[in-house]
């Protein structure tokens, strides 16, 4: 079954979380959902890669609102067999002293001209393995930081060791994030020398080979972010045969196992994920050399069925080269428009249904959803309700807003309650409406149908981000704050608006400009000068779309690093 794809070499990617399709619940987040935009431009463009990541059957979680704006996580679970193929293949891994086994699935990414390219999921759900172990892979980023470690372990060793069981002839390894670095680890115990000869001070382990044959990718701007397991946990689950603690402290940190340190002293080519960040990133760590790839979405997956229709009648090959999209301006406003009109109504009856919530089709609708923690400041635009107000008064809009707080974030959970309380207080005058469940569909419809994609972290928090540039795919411009993509994306008044300041941190600023912009800038353009607004979509997808997406990135990746 496998022989299709053994023949060539090929490019492992390594993530945590893979967003495959929206039924399969493999990712939680912005990490996944770029893992799987890579993949299916990969198959796409016949790149060879394989994907390697955990099966996680019980999915991140299911997300319900209680009445009282509280979150309620269930389980996800999904049925492997359903989607994939089961692998004869099984390797070990040592964790706690035992053998842990581990089996996979087989999951067919399809490109549009047919190419396909494979991803492996790791299971250790199989009845050889204890109770205990067989959740290993259950739950994505469930539990606490020794569970982590284990997936960890099954991740990189596993990933590994079962790429070898099944024939694959690896070229680099690719690591999406730090949580699969110990791949690393396993391949400089490949490439150790049988040497019983040695002198002090030289070391058994050749790490040029090694690090010649990793990639990784860094995807957070704070060290606090970053993976970290104390010693003494590693010790006690680890392989003792592993490699010995000088070593690994050596290459991950001497007070305790940081992940990225790890892939960043064993990988070549390292690379943050849009200019801004990989600034930051080169500031966190002087002695490595820092390249920026910026992020991308996939086209074809991002781009709502009306507007595909759009540009597959103007542009036939902008699937497979989106910088087509260039000539949008030789697309008829009216056309544009109401392909937008579409969307928007698909938005407004997913809303009702959800919600009850009758949305007005007339009145502006901004969008915001991602992970809610407290980076991200989904409450921005609740700092001061009297100025809302005052603002919707003038000019009427809608607010529809989803997103998950991962089970142990509190004051993302915290933020949760607030934002329905704001609801529940603006309801007499700013129809607010929050979708629970956020996942890929629910994306699909709000970034599409939305009038204007609202943004606002905290810098330099938001390494890329990448909602906005779906929403640039369906000529929706974002109000955002200068950071990650945007300062590479933001043309004033041509792909959107800029809010606050791009050098000073203060937050004051960043709410007046927000509330400044919206009543002065944004809401008249769109109520006042619709040829203007049109104009204005027509500018987003010529030169963002054009650029973000994840064509233009993995093209970057293949002749920067994986074919050097
Ligand atoms: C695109 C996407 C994200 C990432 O969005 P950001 O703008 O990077 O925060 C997160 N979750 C889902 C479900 C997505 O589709």
């Amino acid at each position: 079954m496998l022989h299709e794809f053994t023949g060539d070499e090929r490019i492992a990617y390594f993530s945590m979380e893979i967003a495959l399709e929206a039924n399969i619940p493999t990712y939680a987040g912005g990490l996944g959902v770029l893992a799987g935009d890579t993949l299916r431009s990969a198959a796409d463009l016949s790149l060879p890669m394989i994907g390697v990541t955990l099966v996680s059957r019980a999915g991140y979680f299911q997300q319900k609102i209680d009445s009282l704006g509280r979150q309620i996580e269930l389980p996800d679970i999904w049925e492997p067999f359903l989607y994939t193929e089961m692998v004869s293949a099984k390797v070990g891994v040592q964790i706690e002293r035992r053998i842990v086994w581990v089996g996979a699935w087989l999951y067919r990414v399809k490109g549009l001209a047919g190419t396909e390219v494979p991803v492996i999921l790791l299971d250790t759900d199989l009845p050889e393995n204890s109770i205990e172990d067989r959740e290993i892979t259950h739950f994505l980023y469930g539990k606490d930081a020794e569970y982590r470690f284990k997936q960890e372990i099954v991740l990189g060793v596993g990933g590994v060791r079962m790429l070898q069981a099944l024939g694959f002839n690896i070229r680099k390894h690719h690591m999406n994030e730090g949580h699969s670095a110990l791949l690393a680890l396993e391949l400089l115990n490949r490439h150790a020398y049988q040497r019983r000869d040695l002198r002090p001070g030289e070391s058994r382990y050749d790490l040029p080979i090694v690090r010649s044959k990793c990639i990784f990718t860094t995807h957070t701007p704070v060290e606090a972010g970053q993976d970290q397991f104390n010693y003494e946990m590693v010790d006690r689950i680890a392989d003792s045969d592993f490699m010995d603690m000088e070593n690994i402290k050596k290459l991950a940190g001497d007070d305790c196992l940081n992940m990225t340190r790890l892939a960043l002293n064993l990988s070549d080519y390292v690379n943050g994920v849009a200019k801004k960040h990989a600034e930051v990133s080169q500031k966190m760590f002087p002695e490595y050399q820092m390249h920026a790839i910026t992020n991308g979405v996939h086209a074809h997956t991002w781009t709502s069925e009306f507007f595909a229709k759009l540009f597959d009648d103007a542009f036939p090959g902008w699937r497979h080269e989106p910088e087509q999209l260039l000539r949008i301006h030789q697309v008829p406003e009216a056309e544009l428009w109401l392909a937008h009109t579409k969307a928007k109504q698909r938005l407004i009856d997913r809303i009702r249904q959800a919600s009850g919530s009758v949305f007005d089709p007339s009145m502006p609708i901004l969008g915001f959803a991602r992970r809610m923690t407290a980076y991200k400041r989904p409450d921005l635009i609740f700092s001061d309700i009297d100025k809302l107000r005052s603002i919707a008064i003038k000019r009427p809009f809608q607010l529809v807003m989803a997103g998950k707080a991962h089970p142990s974030d509190k004051s993302g959970k915290q933020l949760i309650e607030e934002i329905h309380s704001h609801i529940r207080e603006l309801a007499d005058l700013i129809p607010i409406v929050f979708l629970p469940n956020y996942d890929m569909s629910v994306s699909l419809d709000l970034v599409s149908g939305v009038d204007v994609w609202l943004n606002t972290p905290l810098r330099p928090l938001e390494a890329s981000g990448t909602s906005g540039m779906k929403a640039a795919f369906n000529g929706v411009p974002s109000l955002s704050i200068l950071d990650g993509w945007w300062l590479e994306g933001c043309i004033e008044n041509i792909t959107g608006w800029s809010v606050g300041d791009a050098d000073i941190l203060d937050e004051k600023n960043d709410v007046s400009d927000l509330y400044n912009k919206l009543e002065n800038t944004v809401l008249p353009l769109f109520y006042e000068d619709r040829p203007g607004w049109i104009e204005l979509m027509k500018g987003v997808i010529s030169k963002n779309a054009s650029v973000f997406n994840s064509h233009r990135m993995i093209r970057r990746y293949a002749s920067e690093a994986y074919l050097i």
